[in-house]
């Protein structure tokens, strides 16, 4: 249900866990078994505890008051967590990565980063600037531009 808000949640940099398997019980053991906060729109876990109800339906707002609510700050934690599979990013030579990347994206970024969990490679560049981008539409409340919403995961 909240599958964008959660890779979007980890573009930013929050350690968040996703799995669509679990039902609403096993949901709030396994967060109280890891010190988690529960984000859903499940309407019958409204009143628990721990729990984040998520007014909102589209995903800018969700992201709008899921940032506003935890004090996340993506401008100081962009890019730390792959948004696939949650597992921090590490620095890496670009001739680590050189023969898995497209020739254009070797030429043109120094910097890359790789999951530690999937091997994803991240070009901090490019979609950190994206990402950016994306929020600061969040933030403002403006419409989100042709090309801004195409980064939306
Ligand atoms: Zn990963």
């Amino acid at each position: 249900m909240l599958a964008r808000l959660a890779r979007w949640l980890r573009l930013c940099g929050a350690d968040v866990v996703y799995d669509s398997k679990l039902g609403g019980a096993e949901l709030l053991h396994a967060a109280r078994r890891e010190h988690r906060i529960v984000l859903t729109r499940d309407k019958r876990l409204r009143t628990a505890p721990d729990v984040f109800f998520l007014d909102s339906n589209p995903i800018r707002e969700q992201l709008r008051e899921v940032l506003q609510k935890f004090a996340i700050d993506p401008g100081r934690t962009a890019l730390t967590r792959c948004s696939q599979c949650n597992s921090e990013l590490q620095d890496v030579s670009r001739e680590t990565v050189r023969q898995r990347l497209l020739p254009f994206v070797y030429a043109s970024n120094d910097r890359f980063s790789v999951c530690d969990g999937c091997g994803r490679i991240y070009w901090p560049a490019t979609h950190r600037a994206r990402i950016l981008r994306e929020l600061a539409h969040i933030e403002s409340g403006r419409p989100i531009s042709r090309k801004a919403t195409d980064t939306v995961c």
